[in-house]
């Protein structure tokens, strides 16, 4: 067996989180080793967030151009896969190409290795051959990968994840997406926008079943009117692959086909990959539950999905903020006793400099390691509207035993809703607490709804009272002007 290798932090999984993670550390003096099996950066810029956005940014521009009719005069509009497709190689991923990334990682001073790795005992990470031994800590940020469900034939037949969809060059002329959530939506409608014939099928009674129901109509109608055909309630039985493409059979009897089959029905953790049972964690969960410092057991941290906290880049890089803060406090307290100034060098050629530690952001002070708080949690379905959220649903509130009101109110009520003339089905909802005269969730659904999100996030997460939202001023005519509305329609 190799002799292990003593170094400070080993980051397992460079995804978002990770590799925030491991750059920050590396910046501030420790030795960190970065180990990552597939691409360092993970899932969002080479199969998610950013390529889908550019998938939308494109669908959206068709869509845009299309609405000149009746507004500007007359577009004919040729939408083609080709462009879409080759920004997403050559501008968001370099061909899946990770060496930017890589050489980002390494520029900070962290060491990179490629593999698999796993924790081998206390302390102790194997990648391969190579095994580290890590002084200070083992942070997991290993994400989540498809979770395909147990439907009779699907696991022989030739299905698309949501790499397959991202990676596609031509498109098929038909589509069947199994899952009604937020990425089955954004890439449904990208879909139907460049002509391909998509349906939706989804096993809840309604798409997006996480946020609003309103949300859930706003998104369906918003798909519907670009030609998608949505089934909820749909139970999949069965699949069948063969010449003429796809076939899904639902327990009712119904029965749907398409050329290709992309399946989109949540994400799930691998931990039974890790090693936990190893340092004695339990592997058995859907995620690896986390404390408010990210802690995973002692010397153990996580971040990013793998938590279970949100399947959100920013849910990862907000965590990785804390871990690295508190990964930078354990270091001092372990080499230099606790040091409430935040100044001290690290002993044992650890940590360069006091300088470096305060560059890395953290508190510094022992003890006051920010602690992750969930209570603002903002979402966004970027379908057309976008569909934005943050905190509780009105329903979620209630089955807290919460005190609420619901304040509601359509855009096109609204002077801008009106003037842009497109949006039928956007709208804000809030909902209150009415005891402690807070906002505690809200949605904003409209062409800019991710970005009005913004004014809500506030809101809640600073727990702004209503009194003040009431009289604050709204510029005319925005799109976050109808908050004002929906605060008036509190309760009402
Ligand atoms: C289609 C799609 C669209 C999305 N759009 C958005 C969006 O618009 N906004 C948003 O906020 N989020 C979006 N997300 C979610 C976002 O991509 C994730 O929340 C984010 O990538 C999580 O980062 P992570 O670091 O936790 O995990 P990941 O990005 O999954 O990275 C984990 C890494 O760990 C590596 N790894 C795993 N196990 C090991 C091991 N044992 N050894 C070595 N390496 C290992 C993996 O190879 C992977 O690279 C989207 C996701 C998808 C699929």
């Amino acid at each position: 067996m190799a002799e292990p290798e003593l170094v400070d932090v080993v980051v397992l999984g460079l995804g978002v989180g990770g590799e925030e993670v491991a750059g920050r550390l590396a910046e501030a003096g420790l030795t960190v080793v970065g180990v990552e099996r597939d691409l360092v950066g993970g899932e969002c810029p080479y199969w998610g967030c950013v390529p889908s956005k550019m998938m939308i940014r494109a669908a959206n521009a068709v869509a845009e151009a299309r609405r000149v009719d009746g507004l500007a005069g007359t577009a004919q509009v040729t939408p083609e896969w080709a462009p879409v497709a080759k920004r997403i190689r050559e501008e968001a991923t370099d061909d899946w190409d990770d060496r930017v990334a890589v050489q980002r990682f390494t520029d900070k001073g962290g060491r990179f290795v490629r593999g698999s790795g796993r924790i081998d005992g206390p302390g102790r990470v194997r990648v391969g051959d190579q095994v580290f031994q890590a002084r200070h800590g083992i942070v997991l940020g290993t994400g989540t990968r498809p979770s395909v469900p147990p439907v009779d034939g699907l696991a022989e037949t030739p299905y698309w994840t949501n790499r397959a969809a991202i990676e596609v060059e031509e498109l098929p002329a038909s589509l069947l997406v199994l899952g009604g959530g937020a990425i089955g939506l954004e890439l449904a409608q990208v879909f139907a926008r460049f002509g391909v014939r998509v349906t939706v099928v989804e096993a809840l009674d309604r798409v997006l079943a996480v946020e609003e129901p309103e949300s859930s109509e706003a998104a369906a109608a918003a798909l519907r009117a670009d030609g998608v055909e949505i089934h909820t309630g749909v139970k999949a039985a069965r699949v069948e692959h063969g010449a003429g493409g796809f076939t899904l059979r639902g327990t009712e009897g119904e029965e749907f086909t398409a050329e290709r089959l992309l399946v989109v029905t949540g994400r799930r953790a691998h931990l039974d990959e890790l090693g936990l049972d190893t340092v004695g964690v339990d592997a058995s969960g859907r995620y690896l539950p986390v404390n408010d410092r990210l802690h995973v057991t002692d010397g153990i941290w996580a971040v990013g999905d793998v938590t279970g906290e949100g399947a959100f880049t920013h849910v990862a890089m907000y965590q990785a903020s804390i871990v690295v803060a508190d990964v930078l406090d354990h270091v001092r307290r372990a080499d230099g006793g606790a040091d409430p100034s935040g100044t001290a060098s690290v002993v044992g050629g650890a940590v360069g400099s006091a300088s470096s530690l305060a560059a890395t952001g953290s508190s510094g002070a022992a003890g006051s390691v920010p602690r992750a708080d969930y209570r603002a949690l903002p979402r966004v379905t970027f379908t057309d509207p976008e569909i934005g959220a943050v905190g509780l649903t009105e329903q979620q509130a209630r089955e807290r035993g919460i005190n609420v009101q619901v304040g509601f109110t359509r855009l096109s009520s609204s002077a801008r809703g009106w003037i842009h003339r497109t949006d039928e089905v956007g709208f804000i909802k809030l909902v209150a607490d009415a005891d402690q005269g807070v906002l505690i969730g809200a949605t904003s659904a409209g062409p800019a709804g991710g970005e009005v999100l913004s004014a809500l996030v506030v809101a809640v997460h600073a727990a702004v009272p209503l009194t003040q939202l009431r009289h604050m001023i709204y510029a005319y005519p925005t799109f976050h002007r109808a908050i004002s509305d929906a605060l008036r329609n509190l309760g009402r």
